[in-house]
């Protein structure tokens, strides 16, 4: 009697269950489109074996925040080129696209990306097409019945909404732009996404608006109106986030600080969605993409325990992907795999210059629904050039 093979299998990494809260040493088998088991020694039984030994065996990652209406957008990053082969299977984009521009969204980046693609639809109409003009300057291009009517005729892409509550690009009208924002995100049944730095107006004050399910990007900025207050986390904050608000850590060119991370992370302020803001200006630097994003976090003091399922299963659970089945590696489940290694120590910028020298987190195999990725070495090499 012969035991079954399996097409590939990944052996001896430190493999996550994100759901579970656990990781262990063990072997990853993969048949066709789908994992077949995990379990020890499975490695005589597979036809390809890779050797995971010293790697961290993880779902594919899935990204909450990043910018990828490349072309038409003056911020959009190619979504395969700095996610898939970064590791990244799944990724929102977050406000790029408005209500008027959705269907060049779906048709250029959704349906050709090899990754799956979901979004935050901006509430203004624009979207942020280029950010030397605020899209809610003038607040007419808020349309509610747009936003909602692309929500409802794309549930399949359109999982939230976005509003950038930056100072240039909300002027003055910010809270009934928040409020109609909040508004049409209830009618929705979607959170809303809203982005701080830049932000003219105390963060308290936003928060008080917030419903739980919203999110607040740039969760570590070094810009005023943030977290902190005297080096300490806003008892605002921590209410907000008790009735169920998120934080996201969304690195952005400009809005992570280490100084702010490091404090609150040793308060224990830790995102609930780790991601990296990517976009067509930080691809190449100070960003680079989310597994870059994972190991400055990591460096500033959060445990891969901590970092992977703020980038696996809290958003896919927030986007709405774990029912395809991304977030999680499980027997029967989807192959989406991203294997990572530690690389030696390399100089880490932030987005208020300055540096930061710990390992990164470098993807070595990435399966997408079970078919192999071709990865791309970081980004961060070639700046000597
Ligand atoms: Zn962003």
């Amino acid at each position: 009697m012969t035991e079954t093979s399996f097409d590939l299998v990944l052996s001896g990494g430190t493999v996550f269950d994100p759901v579970a809260g656990t990781r262990t040493v063990t072997d990853v088998a993969v048949n066709g489109d789908r994992v077949a088991r995990i379990a020890p020694s499975l490695a005589a039984r597979g036809r390809e074996v890779v050797d995971c030994a010293g790697a961290w065996v993880l779902p594919g990652l899935v990204e909450a925040h990043t910018h990828i209406f490349e072309s038409v957008s003056k911020v959009g990053a190619p979504p395969d080129e700095a996610h898939l082969r970064r590791g990244v299977v799944a990724a929102a984009d977050a406000g790029t696209a408005g209500a008027s521009t959705f269907a060049a969204f779906e048709r250029f980046v959704v349906r050709p990306a090899e990754m799956r693609v979901v979004n935050f639809l901006n509430v203004s109409v624009l979207g942020l097409i280029d950010f030397r003009f605020g899209e809610l300057l003038n607040p007419a291009t808020l349309v509610p019945e747009d936003a909602l009517a692309v929500a409802r005729e794309h549930p399949d892409v359109v999982r939230g909404f976005k509003i950038r509550l930056s100072e240039d690009v909300v002027g003055p009208a910010w809270r009934s732009l928040l409020k109609t924002s909040l508004q049409l995100a209830a009618d929705a049944g979607l959170p809303l996404m809203v982005h701080i730095g830049e932000t003219e107006e105390p963060l308290p004050e936003v928060l008080g608006l917030l419903r739980p399910g919203d999110i607040v990007a740039h969760c570590y900025t070094g810009k005023p109106h943030g977290i902190l207050d005297d080096g300490k986390v806003l008892a605002e904050v921590l209410d907000a986030r008790a009735r169920g608000v998120l934080f996201d850590s969304a690195h952005g060119k400009s809005n992570l600080s280490f100084e702010v991370a490091r404090k609150a992370i040793a308060e224990g302020f830790l995102p609930d969605l780790l991601t990296s803001d990517t976009s067509g200006r930080n691809w190449r630097g100070p960003v680079f993409d989310l597994v870059t994003s994972a190991a400055k976090l990591r460096a500033l003091g959060m445990s891969m325990d901590e970092i992977v399922p703020r980038m696996t299963i809290a958003p896919a659970r927030l986007l709405g992907l774990d029912a395809e089945g991304y977030g999680t590696l499980a027997e029967g489940g989807p192959a989406h795999v991203t294997v990572l290694r530690d690389t030696p120590e390399t100089t880490l910028p932030d987005a208020a210059g300055n540096s930061i020298v710990a390992p990164r987190l470098e993807p070595a195999l990435v399966l997408h629904g079970g078919r192999r990725v071709e990865t791309t070495p970081w980004r961060g090499l070639d700046q000597d050039r």
